[in-house]
C-alpha cells in the first residue's frame, strides 16, 4: 500500500484560514454576528455556521502507528466513511511529520518513532530535550507543568485521558508529574470501551469547558502481530472509523460539535510491508491529521508534530 502522497488541501482550506484572522482582527469574538457583505461572501457562511468561533472543548484523537500511505489509500477507496465525512464538511486534513532527521538524540529535537516519546511530544510540543522521552525504553516524567493537560487545567478546563494503552513508557511514566492534573484517567481499555468511556465524559462535562485526550491502541497493535499490508491492520482502521464516527455522532447529540477543538491524528507511521516502525524513514515520520474547522488558525499552523500543542494553546488563547 505505498504510493506518492500529494498534498491534500482541500479548497475549503484557504476558507478556513480567512476567518481568524477577520474574527480577531475586527474583535468579533464578543460581539453579534457581522452584517453581510460581498466582500465576505465566501467565509460569512462558515462564521455563521461556527458562530462564535470559541473552542470550548478540545479533543485530541490517536490512531497509534497509523502509515499515512496506507490510511490515505484506504480514504481515497471509501473504507472510512467518518473520516471521509468529516473531512469533507467539516474538518482540514493536514499532513504533518515528525522533525527528527535521524531519530536520535542530538538530531535536532528527535525522538524515536515510538508511542511514548510520540505521544510525549504531541503532548508538551517538544523535542526529546524538552519532554525528556526518546524512546520507549528510556522513559521519564515529562517534567512539571509542560503538557496540555497541566496547561488546560490551569485555565479552568476539565482534563482527562482515556487510553487504551497501560504501559509505563505510556502514559504512566512521561504522565506522572501531570497526573494530579488529569481529572479524569482511564486506561487499558479496548477500543470500544474507549469510545465508551469518552462518551461518558463528554456527556458528563457537555456544559464545561474540557480537555480529553482519547487514545487507540491500534492499528499499532495489529500492525505488530500481523503486518502493515496485512488485512487485519485495514481492519483496524475500519474499526477506529466507526468510533471516530461514534465520538463525532456525540458532540452532535450534546449540540457542542461547533465548539469543540477535535484533532485527529496518530504517533507514528508503521514501516511498509513490515512488523514495526522502528526505522527511522518517511513511512514512521510522515503522519496524518485531521483538525475540525473549529481550529481557524490552526490548520495553517501545523507542519510538524512539536507543533500541534503550541498551536492548540495559541487558537484557545486567540479565543478566550
Ligand atoms: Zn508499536
Amino acid at each position: 500500500m505505498k504510493r506518492t502522497i500529494l498534498l491534500l488541501l482541500p479548497t475549503c482550506t484557504l476558507l478556513v484560514l480567512m476567518i481568524p484572522i477577520s474574527a480577531s482582527s475586527n474583535n468579533l469574538v464578543e460581539s453579534p454576528p457581522p452584517t453581510f457583505t460581498p466582500t465576505s461572501f465566501y467565509y460569512f457562511p462558515l462564521m455563521v455556521k461556527n458562530w462564535p468561533w470559541r473552542p470550548e472543548k478540545v479533543i485530541i484523537v490517536i490512531w497509534d502507528g497509523t502509515q499515512r500511505a496506507h490510511l490515505l489509500e484506504m480514504l481515497d477507496n471509501g473504507e472510512l466513511p467518518s473520516l471521509e465525512n468529516f473531512i469533507s464538511e467539516d474538518a482540514v486534513l493536514l499532513l504533518p511529520y515528525i522533525d527528527s532527521a535521524s531519530c536520535e538524540p542530538g538530531s535536532g529535537d528527535g525522538y524515536r518513532t515510538e508511542t511514548g516519546p510520540a505521544n510525549s511530544a504531541i503532548a508538551t510540543g517538544l523535542g526529546y530535550p524538552g519532554m525528556a522521552n526518546w524512546r520507549n525504553k528510556d522513559r521519564q516524567p515529562i517534567p512539571d507543568g509542560l503538557t496540555l493537560w497541566e496547561w488546560f487545567k490551569g485555565r479552568g478546563y476539565v482534563t482527562g485521558i482515556v487510553c487504551s494503552m497501560d504501559a509505563q513508557f505510556w502514559p504512566h511514566i512521561p504522565l506522572s508529574n501531570a497526573k494530579p492534573d488529569i481529572d479524569y484517567w482511564q486506561v487499558g481499555w479496548l477500543y470500544s470501551w474507549v469510545t465508551d468511556l469518552s462518551i461518558e465524559f463528554i456527556r458528563e462535562y457537555a456544559s464545561s469547558r474540557f480537555f480529553l485526550w482519547v487514545h487507540y491502541q491500534e492499528p499499532d497493535n495489529v500492525g505488530h502481530y500481523y503486518g502493515e499490508n496485512h488485512v487485519e491492520y485495514s481492519e483496524a482502521l475500519v474499526r477506529l472509523d466507526g468510533e471516530l464516527g461514534r465520538l463525532l455522532t456525540e458532540l452532535g447529540a450534546q449540540g457542542i460539535e461547533d465548539g469543540t477543538l477535535v484533532v485527529l491524528t496518530t504517533d507514528h507511521g508503521f514501516v511498509e510491508d513490515g512488523f514495526g516502525h522502528g526505522a527511522c524513514n518517511s513511512d514512521t515520520k510522515e503522519l496524518f491529521l485531521a483538525a475540525s474547522s473549529q481550529a481557524s488558525g490552526f490548520s495553517g499552523c501545523v507542519e510538524a508534530q512539536t507543533d500541534i500543542a503550541p498551536c492548540i494553546k495559541g487558537v484557545v488563547l486567540e479565543h478566550q
